[in-house]
C-alpha cells in the first residue's frame, strides 16, 4: 500500500537538513521509498494521493525520557518542595498503581505524544513493563520500554524493597517476552533509577546484561543539587565520573537530566559517546539548567524529553522545544545560543541516534521508516509564517501537528486519533487517578476555599 504526500515542505532532517519546497514524500507499507523530487512513475495507480498544499512534513518527534506510568498522577507535585514530592506524593502514588493502571496510564500518555507529533519515544520505568508494552502496542507508537528499578535507598515502600537479583532477574524476564514484539516497536531496555537508588554492583551487572542483549540502559544521572552533594560525600566525585569507574559509561547510556557535570564529565560523556536527554520544564521546576550551550560547542548532540506529568505535566514536546529555546538565552543572557535548528535536530534525528535507531527514523530518507508528521501552520498563533524553520520553535504549538504517522500507519488524521477510543481512555484515567489517590493516601490541600453549591 502506498501514501504519497505531495507539494508540501519537507524537512528532512538528513545529513545536509534539506528542505525540499513543494516536494514530496512517498510511503510504500512501512517505509519511506522517496523523498524531495519524486519521480511520478513510483507512485502506483492505487496509491492514495494527499494534496498537502505547502504544509510542512517533518520526522516524528522523538521524546527520549517520558514516564508513562505517571500520566495518571499529573497534578499530584505541583508547587511542593523536592523531598516531599518523591516521599510523600509520588512514592505513595506510584506503589499503590497496578498493571492495569500502568496500562491505561500509557495509554492516556500515548494520546497526548501522538498529538504533539511525537512517534517514539522511551520511557524511563514504572514498575510494570507488560502494561506499558500493552499500551505502546495498541497506540501504534514506538517504545523503549524500561523497568524503574531500586535495590537500595531509604524510606522506599516496602513493595519496592528488593534485592539486586529480583530487580535484574525481573527485567531479563520482561525482555525476552516483551523485546522486539509489536513489529518492532515495542523494545525494552534496562533500567536504572538513580545512584541514590542503586549500587555499584547493580550498575555494573546492569552493564553487562545491556551489552549481552545488544540494548541500551536509561538512567537519570546528575538530575539534582541533592545528588551531587551525595556523591561527593560518598565517593569524592560526581556521579558520570562514578559511573565511569565503574565502567557503566557508554554510548549505550541514555543519561537523563545531567544538569550538575563538571567540565570533565563533559569531557567523559564525549568520549564515551554516551546519550544525553534535556528534559526543561523539569529542569526549570527544580533541578537546575543543563549546559545544553556548552554541549553543543563541544559537539555533542543532546535529545529532549519532556519527563513525567507529575513534575513537568506537559508531555508535549513542541512545549518543551520551545522551553529549550527560551531557557537557555535567560540563563546565559545571549539570545544566539541553542538557535531553532538545533532544537529541531535534537527533537528529531537525535533523538533517534540517543535511542540507538538513527538508521532506522529520525530524519526523512528512502528507506527509513515512515514515522513522519504533517504541520498545518494556518491559525492565528503561527501566522505570517517569515521565518519557516525558527516557526516550528518559536511559534507552532501542538494543535498545529495535523497528522502523525508512525511506522507507515496513521495514528492521528487531521487531529483525530486513529489507533485508541480517546473519550474512553480519558474517562477510565480519571477514574483510575481518583482511585489511586484514594488508595494511597494522598490528599490534595484547597488552595481556595471552595463552597460546593
Ligand atoms: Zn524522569
Amino acid at each position: 500500500m502506498q501514501t504519497y504526500l505531495k507539494n508540501g515542505y519537507i524537512v528532512s532532517m538528513d545529513q545536509q537538513d534539506t528542505v525540499f519546497d513543494g516536494g514530496g514524500v512517498l510511503v510504500e507499507d512501512d517505509r519511506i521509498t522517496a523523498v524531495g523530487k519524486v519521480d511520478p512513475r513510483l507512485v502506483k495507480p492505487d496509491a492514495e494521493v494527499i494534496d498537502l498544499q505547502g504544509k510542512y512534513v517533518l520526522p516524528g518527534f522523538v521524546n527520549t525520557h517520558v514516564h508513562t506510568s505517571q500520566q495518571i498522577s499529573r497534578g499530584v507535585g505541583d508547587d511542593v518542595d523536592f523531598i516531599c514530592w518523591l516521599h510523600d506524593r509520588m512514592w505513595p502514588f506510584e506503589s499503590n498503581m497496578t498493571e492495569e493502571d500502568s496500562y491505561v496510564s500509557t495509554l492516556m500518555t500515548s494520546l497526548e505524544l501522538i498529538r504533539s507529533g511525537v512517534t517514539s519515544f522511551a520511557e524511563p520505568g514504572g514498575q510494570f513493563v507488560s502494561g506499558m508494552a500493552r499500551g505502546t502496542a495498541e497506540s501504534g507508537l514506538r517504545g523503549k520500554l524500561a523497568k524503574s528499578v531500586m535495590d537500595c535507598g531509604e524510606g522506599l515502600p516496602e513493595i519496592w524493597q528488593r534485592t539486586m537479583e529480583q530487580e535484574l532477574e525481573q527485567q531479563v524476564v520482561d525482555l525476552e517476552k516483551f523485546h522486539n514484539t509489536a513489529d518492532g516497536r515495542v523494545q525494552v531496555w534496562f533500567g536504572l533509577r538513580t545512584i541514590f537508588n542503586n549500587t555499584d554492583e547493580l550498575c555494573v551487572r546492569t552493564k553487562e546484561l545491556a551489552d549481552k542483549y545488544g540494548v541500551g540502559i536509561h538512567m537519570h544521572v546528575a538530575e539534582a543539587k541533592e545528588e551531587k552533594e551525595y556523591t561527593y560525600a560518598r565517593w569524592g566525585e560526581g556521579t558520570v565520573k562514578h559511573l565511569e569507574r565503574l565502567g557503566v559509561l557508554d554510548k549505550n547510556l541514555l543519561a537523563v537530566h545531567t544538569v550538575w557535570l563538571t567540565d570533565e564529565e563533559l569531557e567523559l560523556f564525549k568520549k564515551r559517546e554516551v546519550k544525553i536527554s534535556h528534559n526543561p520544564a523539569s529542569a526549570m521546576r527544580v533541578l537546575g539548567f543543563a549546559r545544553i550551550p556548552k554541549m553543543l560547542a563541544m559537539g555533542l548532540r543532546p535529545s529532549i524529553g519532556t519527563d513525567g506529568a507529575s513534575s513537568s505535566n506537559h508531555m508535549d514536546m513542541v512545549d518543551e522545544m520551545w522551553l529549550t529555546s527560551l531557557i537557555h538565552k535567560g540563563w546565559r543572557l545571549d539570545p544566539t545560543v541553542v538557535p531553532s535548528q538545533d532544537i529541531l535536530r535534537m527533537a528529531t534525528k537525535w533523538g533517534s541516534r540517543a535511542l540507538l535507531d538513527e538508521d532506522l527514523y529520525g530524519s526523512l530518507e528512502c528507506g527509513k521508516k515512515a514515522d513522519l508528521i504533517v504541520i498545518d501552520p494556518h491559525g492565528p498563533s503561527m501566522m505570517p509564517v517569515n521565518d519557516k524553520i525558527a516557526a516550528l520553535v518559536t511559534a507552532m504549538h501542538s494543535a498545529n501537528i495535523q497528522s502523525t504517522m508512525c511506522d507507515g500507519k496513521w495514528l492521528m488524521r487531521d487531529r483525530k486519533i486513529l489507533t485508541l477510543d480517546e473519550e474512553a481512555i480519558l474517562k477510565e484515567a480519571c477514574d483510575r487517578a481518583k482511585a489511586i489517590y484514594k488508595r494511597a493516601g494522598i490528599e490534595l490541600p484547597d488552595r481556595f476555599p471552595v463552597v460546593k453549591v
